[in-house]
C-alpha cells in the first residue's frame, strides 16, 4: 500500500524518499508508484488516489477533492462541444466543499501527512502570497501540527479561516512574494525546521495531481487539451505527470494532454521564456492577478515546465488584465459561481486558443478553475481573519522572533 520509491527525472537514480533534487544533476526528482492502475480507493476526497500518493497514511480531517463536471452554459457560449470544467473552491450545489477556495486545498494535506511520518518531525515553513499559506494554515489547524507562514503585506488579506488557529506562526514582510520567500528559506535552512520546497515536493505535486486523476474517471479518458493559469508551474507539471502516469495504466487514452499555461501580463516570467521574448526589467504593480507571479519558476530544470509543455505538444499565453476581466465575467454569468483572478486568466486563454484556432470545437478540453467560491464561502461560513504574529523587515527580525517565542 502506498508504495513508491523516488526517482531523479534526469540521471534515473533512486533517492531517499525526502530529498528534494537530485544531488548528481538538480533535477526534478518523481515518485514512481508500485501500482501501475489507477484503482481508486473507499476513502475521503484525495485520499481516494491513496495508491499514487507518496504517503503511508491519510489525514482523515482534510482532503477535499477536486470536481469535475461537463459545462453547459460556458460551453454554448464559446461554442464548444465537449468542455469540462475541474472546480476547486467551495460550491455546495456540485459537491466542492475545498475550506479555503483553490487547488492549493490539494497540496496541504499529503504535505503534511508526509512531514508526519518523518522521524525527525521538523516544524513546516511555508512563504507563500496568500493561497498557499491560507490553505497550509487550515490543515495544520485541524491536525494540530507546528507551522510558520511567511508572507507579504499584500497577501494578508488571502489569510482567512473557518476553524480555531492551531499552532502557527504567521510572519509578514514588508516586500513583496520574493522577499518573503528568501526570508521562509533562511528560516527553514536551521535546525528543527523544514521548508515545503515547493515544485520540488512531490507530495504538492501529486496531490495537485488528483485534479487530472478525478477529470479522467469522470470524463472516462485523458483529455485533448488542459487549460491553467501558472505562476510556478507546479500545477502544469503535475497535469503532465499524472497523465504520463494515466497513459501506463493504459485504459485512458495514449495521448498526452497539450498543456495550455496561461499568464498574466506584463510579469509573466514562464510566458517570455516560452516564446523567447525578454521580459520587461521592472516588474508591473498593476497586475489583475497578483498570485501568478513567481520570478524563479521551476522552468529549465528537468522535469520542469519546459520538458512538460515539450512532451505534450503544449503552449504558453500571455494574458492582458482586460482580457482577463472580461473572462470572469463570462464565466461567473455563465456558470453561476464567482471564480478568483487567477482562473480567469486561463478562462481567457482558453477564449484565445479558440479564436487562433489551437483547440477543435469538439475536443475533448479540461479547463482548471484552480480557485473560487470565495464570497459563497464568505457567506455561509463567515471565516476569520488571521492575524500577524509580527510584521518583519529582515529575516533576522524574524529569527529573533521565532527563538523567543519559545
Ligand atoms: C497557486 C495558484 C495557481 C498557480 O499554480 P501553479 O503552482 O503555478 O500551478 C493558480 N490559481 C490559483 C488560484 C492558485 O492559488
Amino acid at each position: 500500500m502506498g508504495d513508491y520509491v523516488v526517482r531523479c527525472v534526469g540521471c534515473g537514480s533512486v533517492r531517499p524518499p525526502y530529498t528534494l533534487v537530485c544531488p548528481e544533476d538538480g533535477a526534478l526528482l518523481r515518485a514512481e508508484y508500485a501500482l501501475k492502475r489507477l484503482s481508486p480507493r473507499s476513502l475521503p476526497g484525495i485520499w481516494r488516489f491513496y495508491d499514487w500518493l507518496p504517503v503511508h497514511d491519510i489525514i482523515r480531517e482534510a482532503g477535499e477533492g477536486s470536481v469535475t463536471y461537463r459545462s453547459s452554459a460556458l460551453s454554448r457560449e464559446l461554442g464548444l462541444k465537449n468542455l469540462y470544467i475541474s472546480f476547486s473552491g467551495y460550491w455546495p450545489e456540485r459537491d466542492a466543499l475545498m475550506k479555503t477556495c483553490s487547488f492549493k486545498d490539494l497540496e496541504a494535506p499529503p504535505t503534511m501527512q508526509r512531514l508526519r511520518e518523518r522521524c525527525d518531525s521538523p516544524t513546516l515553513v511555508v512563504a507563500s502570497a496568500g493561497n498557499t499559506a491560507r490553505a497550509f494554515a487550515n490543515v495544520a489547524s485541524m491536525t494540530g501540527q507546528d507551522l510558520v507562514l511567511v508572507v507579504p503585506e499584500s497577501g494578508l488579506s488571502r489569510l482567512w479561516t473557518t476553524v480555531p488557529r492551531g499552532r502557527i506562526s504567521l510572519i509578514c514582510v514588508r516586500g513583496d512574494y520574493y522577499d518573503a520567500i528568501q526570508i521562509g528559506e533562511r528560516i527553514a535552512s536551521m535546525p528543527e525546521f523544514v521548508g515545503e520546497g515547493g515544485a520540488r515536493n512531490i507530495a504538492r505535486r501529486d496531490g495537485m495531481a488528483t485534479v487530472m486523476l478525478e477529470a479522467a474517471l469522470a470524463i472516462e479518458r485523458l483529455p485533448d487539451h488542459y487549460f491553467q493559469a501558472v505562476g510556478s508551474g507546479t500545477g502544469g507539471i503535475s497535469a503532465w505527470e499524472a497523465s504520463l502516469r494515466l497513459v501506463d495504466d493504459g485504459r485512458f487514452g495514449k495521448v498526452l494532454p497539450r498543456l495550455h499555461l496561461a499568464q498574466n501580463l506584463p510579469n509573466a516570467p514562464i510566458y517570455h521564456e516560452w516564446h523567447g521574448i525578454k521580459a520587461e526589467a521592472c516588474p508591473s504593480e498593476d497586475m489583475f492577478d497578483d498570485v501568478l507571479f513567481n520570478r524563479h519558476p521551476p522552468y529549465g530544470v528537468a522535469g520542469g515546465v519546459r520538458d512538460a509543455l515539450a512532451d505534450s505538444g503544449g503552449d504558453v499565453y500571455g494574458i492582458s488584465n482586460r482580457e482577463a476581466a472580461d473572462a470572469k465575467r463570462l464565466f461567473e454569468g455563465a456558470e453561476g459561481i464567482d471564480i478568483l483572478n487567477a482562473p480567469a486568466v486561463a478562462v481567457a486563454a482558453l477564449a484565445n486558443a479558440i479564436e487562433s484556432g489551437a483547440i477543435m470545437s469538439d475536443e475533448t478540453i479540461l479547463l482548471n478553475i484552480t480557485g473560487g467560491g470565495v464570497s459563497r464561502l464568505k457567506e455561509e461560513l463567515m471565516p476569520e481573519a488571521l492575524r500577524p504574529d509580527i510584521i518583519v523587515s529582515s529575516s533576522e527580525e524574524a529569527i529573533d522572533f521565532l527563538a523567543g517565542r519559545s
